[in-house]
C-alpha cells in the first residue's frame, strides 16, 4: 500500500495527462480525468470517505495506460485504479451492478460474453482435433462466441503455417472480468484452475489471441500466484519469425489497412514492430491512424467501462473510428474489433474492422 501512496502522492497536478485521457476529452469532467482517479484513490487507500462520485471516477477508467505514458514522472495509474477498486471492495462497496450480474454469468457459463457453453467450439472450422503439444492456442472468450472470425483465421494461420500447437476442448475464462469487478479471490481460484490445468498438460508455451488474457496471464496471475512458469506469446508477435522462416514474402501490394495498436499490447509492453511487419510481409500496405504506437487510443471497452459508462465507452470508440480513412480497421484485439464493428453498425458506417490474422491469412491463401 505504501508503494500506491508514494506514486499517488507524486502527483503534481500539472495536467498534462488531462490532453491524452479518452474519459476527460470525450466528458470535460472533471470526474472522468486522471486526477481526480488519483485523488479518489489516495481517499480510498487511507480509509477516508467515499461518495458515489468517487466510486464511478474508478469504475469509469479504461486503464488504457495513456496517463502513464504522457505522465513526466509515469505515475502507473490504471494499476492505482486497479488496487482501489480492489480496496473499495474489501472497505464493502462493490463493483457497479453490471459487473456484479457478469461476474455471476462467468461463474455459471464459463465465459465472459453470456455464451452458451456448449457452443464453445462453434468458431473452430473442422472437427475438433484430438492432437496434443506443448503449445497451445488459447483463443478466449471474446473470439470463441463473438468475434469468431478471430479465432479461425488464427487457427487456420498457424496450421498453414506448420505451427504443431493444440486448442482445448474445456477452455475456460481467463478470468479478467473479475479483475476488472475487483473480484480478486474469484481470480486467484480461477488462476489456480487455469495453471493447474496447463501443468497437467504439459503446456510450456501459450499463443493468445485475445491481449486481454494474455495482460491478464503476463501480469494478474503472477500478482495472485507469485508466477507463472509457461511462455506467453501474443499471436502477432509469432507471426513476422514464422514467414521470414518460410520464405514468405509478397512483394506486391495486395491491399490496405489501417491498422489500431490495441492498448493491452501497446502499454506497457510495446508490441508495434510485428503487426506491421507481418502486414507488411503480407503484401498488406498499413495506414496509421493520427495517433499510434505507444500513444494509441483505447477502444473504449477496456476494464470493464462498457458494461457500467456504455455511452462514454461509444464516444470513445467512435471518436477512434471517425479517424479512419482508410478501411478495413485491422486490430490485434478481438475486443476492439467488436467494440469498433459495433459502433460502425450503429452509426451505418461502412468502414469495416477486421482482427489482423484475417487479412493476413487471406493474402497467403
Ligand atoms: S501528468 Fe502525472 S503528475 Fe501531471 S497531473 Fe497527470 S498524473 Fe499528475
Ligand atoms: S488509464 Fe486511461 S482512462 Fe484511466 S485515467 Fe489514464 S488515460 Fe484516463
Amino acid at each position: 500500500m505504501t508503494e500506491l501512496m508514494e506514486s499517488v502522492e507524486l502527483c503534481n497536478e500539472c495536467g498534462v495527462c488531462l490532453q491524452v485521457c479518452p474519459t476527460y476529452n470525450a466528458t470535460q469532467d472533471d470526474n472522468f480525468s486522471p486526477i481526480a482517479r488519483i485523488k479518489v484513490a489516495g481517499r480510498i487507500l487511507q480509509g477516508g470517505e467515499i461518495t458515489p462520485q468517487m466510486v464511478e471516477s474508478v469504475y469509469s477508467c479504461l486503464e488504457c495506460r495513456l496517463c502513464t505514458e504522457a505522465c513526466p514522472f509515469s505515475i502507473d495509474i490504471a494499476n492505482i485504479v486497479w488496487h482501489s477498486r480492489l480496496k473499495l471492495r474489501k472497505r464493502g462497496i462493490e463493483s457497479p451492478e453490471p459487473h456484479k450480474k457478469l461476474v455471476e454469468s462467468t461463474q455459471r457459463l464459463g465465459n465472459a460474453v453470456n455464451g452458451d457453453p456448449a457452443r464453445r467450439l462453434d468458431w473452430l472450422p473442422e472437427e475438433f482435433p484430438s492432437r496434443e503439444s506443448s503449445t497451445l492456442l488459447y483463443v478466449g472468450c471474446a473470439s470463441a462466441y463473438v468475434t469468431k472470425d478471430a479465432a479461425a483465421s488464427s487457427y487456420l494461420l498457424l496450421k498453414k503455417l506448420g505451427v504443431d500447437f493444440m486448442i482445448l476442448k474445456d477452455e475456460g475464462c481467463c478470468g479478467v472480468i473479475y479483475g476488472d469487478a475487483a473480484r480478486d479471490d474469484l481470480l486467484r481460484e480461477i488462476a489456480e484452475e487455469n495453471v493447474n490445468k496447463f501443468k497437467k498438460l504439459g503446456i510450456k508455451k501459450i499463443i493468445l489471441v485475445c491481449p486481454a488474457c494474455y495482460y491478464c496471464f503476463k501480469y494478474l496471475y503472477p500478482q495472485l500466484l507469485g508466477s507463472v512458469d509457461f511462455e506467453l506469446v501474443h499471436i502477432v508477435q509469432l507471426l513476422p519469425s514464422l514467414l521470414k522462416e518460410r520464405g514468405i514474402k509478397i512483394a506486391q501490394v495486395v491491399g490496405e489497412v489501417t491498422y489500431h495498436d490495441p492498448c493491452r499490447l501497446a502499454r506497457p509492453d510495446g508490441i508495434f514492430d510485428e503487426p506491421r511487419e507481418v502486414l507488411c510481409l503480407s503484401g498488406i500496405k498499413v495506414n496509421e491512424l493520427p495517433e499510434n504506437r505507444e500513444d494509441a487510443p483505447c477502444c473504449g471497452a477496456g476494464a470493464g467501462v462498457r458494461m457500467v459508462c456504455r455511452d462514454l465507452s461509444l464516444k470513445v470508440a467512435s471518436k477512434v473510428l471517425d479517424q479512419v480513412t482508410v478501411s478495413p480497421l485491422v486490430t490485434a484485439c478481438p475486443f476492439c474489433e467488436f467494440s469498433f464493428s459495433y459502433i460502425a453498425h450503429k452509426r451505418g458506417s461502412d468502414k469495416k474492422v477486421v482482427y489482423i490474422t484475417e487479412p493476413v491469412l487471406q493474402a497467403l491463401s
